[in-house]
Parts: structure tokens; C-alpha cells; sequence
């Protein structure tokens, strides 16, 4: 049964072809069978053949010529084989009918469910060793990373978290959607962490993009299934934050900006220490707390009254940490309308942060998010003292390294100041860049003296 196109992309809908072919099509079995023993699959489109074999590992549904799926089963498989335009194999991909990305290879070969779920298992083990050493030292320094990232380990649509004894997972791929896979997950982590909690916290936008059904809310595993771990606290850096996995966004806390903590500190240290901080979009406090070690007084901003009171717990559990006579303190507000006002007021920092959320969630997004981050940047500095430090950030994929220079550099010319690159920074190392898969790159963060 060939069943019809499911995609959103409707601009190559035109010329792909939707064939009705037999189930048993001795054609297409022939192609396909010949490497991969598979009777059904998927036949994609040069342009995304040839994607796939510079490394990359997705399909759009607007690049599959058709799909062949086998007619007794009702649900759609998890796995799919996948062959170019001319039938030649190219591997096996995680199936998401109702996805924009429809095919993630997980393999350059033709494999079942029993030899994925082996891949699963080599591949998690493997990604959670390549973070042991960065959870080992310093010790009980840090006891929390992302022990899995998607794409960039291999995973495609897997994401997991430890946040001290509590492990989130995050299931972000239909063709990941299954007990077996759930199963396989929790082996391994409890072979190679043992922690006391597993939940899966499920993301609702990518469910409804996926189509996945709401998972169980009952742990994957707790060492004691009565009274299962949902709330910790958990160390970065030696600073101490609340973890809770009912509340928060993302899988919770911003791990991937861990370093990046470390590094405005450090820098804050060199250019004004005992200054005066500002933290934009301070969610929980990240940046402000690392910053409150160093500074004399420290502002976070955010729009969140919840995020802004876990800040304001997490102040609490590093008073000790922190500088003797450092003031903290949390604004709610919008940051566009303070930062404006507050550069009109003429407000003077040493240090300024800015942090917002991804702006630019699609490519049609960028010319929008360019005008928000020149903005932010453009009042940043003009409240900077001389010499003052701006550690400034972007979380879009799809606002390049290039065109956030850019926009930094245009918001620099405006704001009449000299703009010194001290640090391009990204992402945490356990969020790896894979060069193929230019999407596993997307958090950018620069460290500038504004001269
Ligand atoms: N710097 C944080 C992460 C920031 S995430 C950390 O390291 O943990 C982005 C934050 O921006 C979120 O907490 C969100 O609530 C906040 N936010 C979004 N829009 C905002 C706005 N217009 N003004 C102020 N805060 C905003």
C-alpha cells in the first residue's frame, strides 16, 4: 500500500510522485530486499539523498517521493528503510509521518527493531562516558549535564538530563515512542548512573508536531516507586540551584549555558570586580548568581514571576558562596521596555548579560529576531560604563554566528561605541556540534569589552 504524502511542506508536492503500488511490488522489493531485507520503505529525492550521504541525517516530507508501508499494520512503523530516487539503499531512519522532518537515520545499514535497540544501548552508554569526566572533576563541583543530545550523539530525538540524583528524559521523535525504546533507556542509565529517579517530561509542542500521544506520568523508574524524586537540588560550578520536574522550562534549567556562567564571572573578575551587574532573562538566577560572586550588586530581569522565585530561592541556598556585601535583587518586567527606559534614565553598568529566548524559532522568524537582539544589544550598551563587559547571547539556529556579529556590531556603530571581541563561545561540550548536522549548533555567546 503506498500511503499519500503527509507532509506540511507543500512546495514540491507538485512534482514528487505519489505511485499506488501493490504491497508486494516485485520492483520495488527487489531494489530495496537486495541490501536490506525490507519489503517497504522509503524512496527520497536526490536532494536528500545526497544530504545523507554528506553525513547529515534528516529527510523532509517534502523530499520523499513516496513511502511504501506495509498494509496489515495500522500504527506506522518506528523504523523505516530508506533508498534514493534509484532504489540504493541509504540506511534506516526513525519514521515521523506527521513531522516536517520525517526520516532521522539511525543507521547506513538496513536494520530491525532487535538490532536498533543494540544501537540504542552502544550509543547512550557511549555518550554518557564521553560526560564522565567532566561530571568527575572538579569534584562536587558539578553534578548535572545533559548526558544525551539528540543528533549530536547519535540519537536522534533523544534528550536526557541529570540534574544531581534525578534523570529527565525526553522522547522527541515518534519513531522513539515505544516501550521497548523506554525500556532499553532505563536499562542503561541505571547500569551507568544508578540514579534514584527516571522521569519523562514530555515536550507539547514537539508531541503535537509528531504526533505523539501523552506519555504515563508514573516514573520510568524510582528506587522507591512510592515516593519517587521530582525536586532536587542540584550543583553547577559549585552553586547551588533548585531542580523541580514540574515546573520550569526546557527539561528545566539551562545546562548548556553552565560554562558559559563560569566564563562572564571570570571575565567580570578581570574588567570590574565589586561592579554593578545586570542579568537579562535571568530565568533562575544562572548568570546573576555566578556574577553575585564577583560583583557588588546584581539585577536579574526576567518576565517569569515563577522563574524569578526559584531565583530568589537559589540566592538563598549560596549566600555562603557569594560576594560578603553583594545586593541581589529580581525585577519582573519586560526587558525591552526597562532596558529602553533604564538607557534613557541613564543607568550605568559594569556588566550586562543578555540572555533571551530563541527569537528566531523558524528561518521565516530571522528578520524579526535580527531587530530584537540589536535592540537589546543597542541598549546594553549604552549603559555600559567604559571598558565594561557584555557577555551577550543568541539561542536561534537559524541566526548564524555571522549575523549575530552582525547585528552586534550594527548595534555598536549606533550606540557610538568600540566593541572588543574578548571570547566566541557556545554551547557547554556536552552539547556537542556535529559540523554535518549544522542544526546540533545554535547557542552563540560573545564576551565583549565595550570600550
Ligand atoms: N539566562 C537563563 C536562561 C534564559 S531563557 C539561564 O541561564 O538560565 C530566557 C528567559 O527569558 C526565560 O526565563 C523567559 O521567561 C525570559 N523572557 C522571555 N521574554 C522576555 C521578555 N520580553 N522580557 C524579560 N524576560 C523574558
Amino acid at each position: 500500500m503506498i500511503k499519500p504524502k503527509t507532509h506540511k511542506r507543500k512546495k514540491r508536492e507538485a512534482s514528487s510522485t505519489q505511485r499506488t503500488l501493490p504491497p508486494q511490488n516485485p520492483h520495488s522489493q527487489e531494489k530495496l530486499t537486495s541490501a536490506t531485507q525490507a519489503d517497504f520503505g522509503a524512496r527520497v529525492s536526490r536532494r536528500a539523498a545526497d544530504r545523507l550521504r554528506a553525513g547529515h541525517v534528516w529527510v523532509y516530507s517534502s523530499d520523499i517521493e513516496f513511502t511504501e508501508l506495509a498494509a496489515a499494520s495500522a500504527e506506522p512503523p518506528a523504523l523505516l528503510p530508506v533508498a534514493d530516487y534509484r532504489g540504493v539503499l541509504l540506511g534506516t531512519a526513525l519514521y515521523s509521518p506527521t513531522s516536517q522532518i520525517a526520516l532521522r537515520l539511525i543507521s547506513r545499514e538496513a536494520i530491525r527493531e532487535t538490532e536498533w535497540l543494540n544501537l540504542l544501548q552502544e550509543r547512550l552508554k557511549a555518550a554518557i562516558e564521553r560526560r564522565m569526566a567532566a561530571l568527575q572533576a572538579p569534584k562536587g563541583e558539578n553534578d548535572s549535564c545533559r548526558l544525551c543530545f539528540s543528533e549530536a550523539d547519535e540519537l536522534p530525538g533523544l534528550v536526557i538530563d541529570k540534574y544531581d540524583d534525578l534523570v529527565i528524559v525526553q522522547l522527541l521523535t515518534k519513531g522513539l515512542d515505544s516501550p521497548a525504546v523506554r525500556d532499553q533507556i532505563v536499562s542503561v542509565l541505571r547500569e551507568q548512573i544508578n540514579p534514584s529517579t527516571i522521569l519523562e517530561r514530555p515536550d507539547p509542542r514537539i508531541r503535537e508536531l509528531e504526533g505523539m500521544s501523552a506519555p504515563s506520568p508514573a516514573p520510568l523508574y524510582a528506587v522507591d516507586p512510592a515516593h519517587p524524586l521530582t525536586a532536587t537540588q542540584f550543583q553547577l560550578n559549585g552553586l547551588k540551584f533548585h531542580y523541580d520536574a514540574n515546573a520550569g522550562q526546557k527539561t528545566g534549567a539551562f545546562l548548556d549555558q553552565h560554562a558559559n556562567y563560569k566564563a562572564a564571572a571570570d571575565w567580570a573578575r578581570i574588567l570590574s570586580p565589586g561592579g554593578r551587574a545586570l542579568d537579562v532573562c535571568t530565568y533562575q538566577g544562572g548568570f546573576a548568581l555566578h556574577l553575585a560572586r564577583v560583583s557588588n550588586h546584581v539585577t536579574g530581569i526576567d518576565s517569569s514571576r515563577a522563574s524569578l522565585e526559584v531565583a530568589e530561592r537559589n540566592l538563598a541556598a549560596n549566600r555562603d558562596q557569594l560576594r560578603s556585601n553583594v545586593q541581589v535583587d529580581w525585577l519582573e518586567a519586560d526587558a525591552f521596555t526597562v532596558l529602553r527606559d533604564w538607557a534613557a534614565a541613564k543607568e550605568r553598568f559594569d556588566t550586562i548579560v543578555l540572555d533571551p529566548p530563541a527569537f528566531a524559532k523558524s528561518k521565516r522568524a530571522v528578520e524579526g529576531a535580527l531587530r530584537g537582539y540589536k535592540e537589546l544589544n543597542l541598549r546594553a550598551m549604552q549603559m555600559l560604563k567604559p571598558h565594561g563587559l557584555l557577555v551577550t547571547c543568541s539561542c536561534s539556529h537559524h541566526v548564524s554566528l555571522s549575523d549575530f556579529e552582525a547585528i552586534v556590531a550594527a548595534a555598536a556603530a549606533d550606540a557610538h561605541r568600540r566593541v572588543r571581541l574578548l571570547e566566541r563561545r557556545g554551547a557547554a561540550p556536552d552539547h556537542p556540534v556535529i559540523l554535518n548536522i549544522p542544526e546540533t549548533e545554535y547557542l552563540k555567546c560573545l564576551i565583549l569589552e565595550v570600550e
